[in-house]
């Protein structure tokens, strides 16, 4: 049977500026790890049986109308710039308009060193390959804007880390991978040309009613706060939301140190490298303005006189964190089954999560709990949840779909850290069980289905993952 990828590569027709061609690296004996049928299905692939999968999506072959290659950007990582970054161990294969009529990206991930990997192997271990998979389905699942997995292939190399390890690659499929960095490089470069291509560009794959660049701040504004809310409201931590991982389309990119917290706490930092919690939980509205006002200081570079476009860029960006907040309060309120924010619902809002925090509670499992009218037990001294409560009864008396909102915003299963190691360990000893399994509950994120009732666990003292890893 023939592979078939209807390809249409729109990015590799702009100028040689923006990338480098580079073809995927082959590896030693490819082999089909996971592939998403529905996904693939809704690309229009046709690439059929177990070899030909092990064999593209490793990078082995290369399809007819694929035209591999690197993309260039740039990045504030951790608040400090780096001008040159990219993509140094990923290759874009091409894009493919999907069945709705979405333009998306095929990348590898893992597929070999490029022009961009600095010191890097352009390689990537199981680990990072398999999180990543279950990760952005589970966000998928859950409604959140995200890079999807199509596939994931063990390499039959070897990958050197602390340790060896065997090597696999992901691929991932992604509505762009324009990034704030993308137009980071060219505005430091003082590239106003490309700078406007790019423009140009983003704005007709991704806002084609967004007008000029200032437009187009105004739209990647509204997608983050979309897409910063939603994150906030499942209690997910992204871990390095560095500009060169912020996406231009707002959907949620690079699945490295992230997590779904546990015990509920503002402050709460999984990965191990983010040592001043720039990145903690409730710290992640104030980066995503952070990161378009980097957005807007290198869109403006394009005009020919950028101070004139100071002060709409300045009060696009001003209008974020009030956009955020009542996004936020949107979200958790009808996590409380409210269909609406009304007056003193931030109060009570904020009070639960107080309460919460002081009594070191499993922020899915309340939610989860409260959903089925539960969630007084996981408070070991109630005293405090109960004045809450009577508050909340009063509130909710005049709402009529309490529990079909609910039912909506509060996930029963989520991809919890111990669950994701577990699954991790035992594929690098050969058993993907855990792993297929744990995929299979993670794509009904919000039925209560009892055969994953253990999936829904908060781990014990011994269970407890407390730092994530970039683990690339
Ligand atoms: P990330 O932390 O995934 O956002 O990556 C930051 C930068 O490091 C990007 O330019 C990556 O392409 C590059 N990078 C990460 N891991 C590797 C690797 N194993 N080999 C080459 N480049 C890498
Ligand atoms: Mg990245």
């Amino acid at each position: 049977m023939a592979v078939y990828i209807p390809f249409d590569n729109s990015f590799a027709r702009l100028s040689a500026e923006f990338y480098t061609r580079q073809k995927p690296t082959p590896v030693k004996a490819p082999r089909l790890i996971a592939y998403n049928t529905s996904l693939a299905q809704a690309l229009g692939l046709s690439v059929d049986t177990l070899e030909e999968r092990a064999e593209v999506f490793s990078g082995n072959t290369v399809p007819d109308g694929a035209d591999p290659l690197a993309q260039l950007y740039a990045g504030h990582q951790f608040g400090t710039y780096n001008p040159q970054l990219g993509d140094g161990r990923a290759v874009l294969l091409g894009e493919v308009v999907d069945t709705e009529g979405t333009r998306r990206d095929i990348q590898l991930k893992g597929a070999g060193p490029t022009p961009y990997s600095r010191r890097g192997d352009g390689r990537s271990w199981l680990g990072p390959v398999l999180r990543e998979y279950l990760m952005s389905e589970a966000m998928y699942a859950l409604g959140v804007p995200t890079t999807r997995a199509l596939a994931a292939v063990e390499t039959g190399e070897t990958v050197w880390r602390e340790d060896a390890l065997p090597g696999a690659v992901l691929t991932r499929v992604a509505q762009s991978h324009l990034r704030v960095g993308t137009f980071q490089v060219f505005a430091a470069r003082g590239q106003a040309q490309e700078l406007r291509d790019l423009t140009a560009y983003a704005i007709e794959r991704h806002y084609p009613d967004a007008d000029g660049p200032m437009g187009l701040l105004r739209s990647v504004r509204d997608a983050q706060v979309e897409l910063v809310a939603a994150w906030m409201s499942f209690g997910f931590i992204h871990g390095v939301m560095n500009t060169d991982n912020c996406s231009v389309a707002g959907e949620t990119i690079d699945y490295g140190p992230c997590a779904f917290m546990d015990v509920f706490a503002h402050g709460r930092v999984f990965s191990s490298i983010d040592r001043m919690g720039r990145y903690a939980y409730g710290n992640q509205p104030n980066i995503a303005v952070w990161n378009l006002a980097q957005l807007a200081t290198a869109l403006i570079q394009q005009f020919d006189n950028p101070e004139d476009a100071v002060e709409e860029a300045t009060q696009i960006v001003h209008d974020m964190p009030g956009l955020l907040e009542t996004e936020v309060q949107r979200r958790f309120a009808a996590k409380l089954g409210f269909s609406s924010v009304q007056a003193g619902d931030d109060v009570l809002i904020d009070e639960l999560l107080n309460i919460m925090e002081r009594a070191e509670v499993d922020f899915t499992a309340f939610f989860a709990n409260f959903r089925l009218g539960m969630g007084r037990d996981l408070f070991v001294a109630p005293t405090e949840f109960d004045v809450w409560f009577a508050n909340w009864t009063q509130r909710v008396c005049n709402e009529t779909d309490v529990d079909t909102l609910m039912e909506q915003h509060n996930p029963m299963v989520i991809p919890r850290n111990h669950r994701i190691e577990e699954a991790i360990t035992a594929a690098v000893a050969g058993d993907y069980t855990l792993f297929h399994r744990l995929h299979r509950a993670l794509s009904a994120p919000f039925e209560n289905n009892s055969e994953f009732e253990d999936l829904r666990l908060p781990p014990t003292p011994t269970q407890e993952v407390k730092a994530t890893f970039c683990g690339t």
